[in-house]
């Protein structure tokens, strides 16, 4: 069984294509986002400042010294900016920032004593070599009272809500690691630092809420050992994915962002999308042209039905002959139960079953089937029960919509 990892588990989350590209295919990633190039710089002056504190405390001009040199050296023309109004100094600056915040707020850094820096940790969930997870903590430190702490840095620009890190998953595995390493941690506090807001936040585990979290990453990964398609979602979060340019999602705009502005109209993908939209429009106005004359059609035929049966009513007829047709006319009652979903429709159900009549009654609902095969909403021992009966042909639908997040979906300047 492979190795698993909180980041792993996301990015299966997030979208299943992305993690095959990353954990299964082993992809090479395109360009780095600069968020993630000026993440990495940060959490490197971390590790060299508390590093080096068992010798002594570094200036602050050292470790900014320290930062610069590395973004310099390691800064890569092709890192993605997405913010066009910003520039790879804007960055550097903020990171520069970023490092005086916290340098100034935790110095002389006696806050803890450090026990580990980008430490690695390991946990084998049931014991059996099944459920395996790694992961690397920021820093772990021990403060007064026999309290470890977890520290973890975040550079982004959002601040996340209490609510949210009161179920973060990540440091709780981080938490099941270290209560592993030291079996002594009785109480462990969760620390996160919001560098861009100079905040710390806290939050702590009980036992039950780790269990919790054990459950939910084993059904995760056994949800992962059972994926057979890997598909793709899409999300605000593809504006950052390395694989756009490979994606099936993404992979088309990411070709014609790439055309000079007069160019793009030649591509035979946009061609065939535009005339798939003229056409679809004078369908959809055609369609409503008919529509309106049907409907006009259908009130003269009511009124014409009305006639009809008033006349068969009055001549106590049954039949009513014209030239080429004849016209029967019934008294048939027209039966509907309650709606779906409503307390009277599953007390009917209720009673139909009672009586042994549901078999004769009740149908198969084969739209819902559909969505059980190919969205794998059973487990897989159940789904193969009725595959058996169940005929699955190749399909291909063709639908059009609209572009919806200029942001996200066309960045074209038209
Ligand atoms: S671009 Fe979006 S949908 Fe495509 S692989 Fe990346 S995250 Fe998934």
């Amino acid at each position: 069984m492979p190795n698993y990892s909180h980041s792993k588990l996301k990015a299966f989350e997030i979208c299943p294509l992305q993690y095959k590209f990353i954990y299964m295919d082993r992809m090479p990633r395109r360009e780095e986002g600069i968020e993630g190039f000026l993440g990495t710089r940060f959490h490197e002056a971390m590790e060299e400042l508390y590093k080096n504190l068992k010798f002594k405390i570094p200036t602050l001009e050292e470790l900014l010294e320290f930062y610069e040199y590395h973004w310099d050296k390691d800064y890569s023309d092709k890192l993605i900016i997405v913010k066009e109004n910003l520039a790879a100094k804007d960055y550097k600056n903020l990171g520069n920032k970023f490092i005086t915040d916290y340098y100034k707020r935790y110095y002389p850094f006696n806050q803890s004593i450090t026990l580990g820096l980008e430490k690695g940790i390991s946990i084998d969930l049931l014991g059996d070599g099944k459920y395996k997870l790694n992961g690397y903590i920021d820093r772990i430190a021990l403060a007064p009272d026999n309290v470890y702490e977890i520290h973890d840095y975040k550079t982004s620009g959002s601040l996340t809500e209490q609510k949210y890190l009161d179920e973060d998953r990540q440091l709780s595995i981080y938490q099941l690691g270290v209560e592993k390493m030291w079996p002594d941690a009785k109480t462990v506090k969760l620390i996160w630092h919001y560098i861009a807001f100079d905040k710390e936040m806290a939050s702590a585990r009980t036992p039950e809420h780790l269990d919790r979290v054990k459950n939910e990453v084993i059904k995760t990964i056994s949800r992962i050992e059972n994926t057979k398609e890997f598909l793709p979602t899409e999300s605000a979060l593809c504006q950052w994915c390395s694989f756009a340019d490979i994606c099936p999602k993404k992979k088309h705009m990411f070709q014609v962002e790439a055309l000079p502005k007069n160019e793009y109209l030649n591509d035979d993908g946009v061609k065939l999308v535009n005339e798939f939209s003229v056409k679809t429009a004078e369908l959809t106005a055609l369609r409503q042209e008919y529509a309106q004359k049907a409907k006009e059609i259908e009130e003269s035929l009511g009124k014409i039905r009305e006639a009809v049966i008033n006349y068969a009513k009055t001549q106590n007829m049954e039949v009513i002959y014209g030239s080429d047709y004849k016209l029967t006319v019934k008294n048939k009652p027209k039966v509907s139960g309650p709606k779906k979903d409503t307390k009277e429709r599953a007390a009917l159900e209720q009673a139909i079953k009672e009586i042994n009549k549901w078999a004769e009654t009740s149908t198969l609902d084969t739209g819902y089937l559909e969505k059980v095969i190919t969205e794998n909403l059973w487990p897989a021992e159940l789904t193969e029960k009725i595959s058996k009966f169940l005929l699955v042909e190749p399909r291909t639908t063709v639908s059009l919509s609209k572009l919806k997040d200029p942001s996200c979906e066309d960045k074209r300047d038209k």
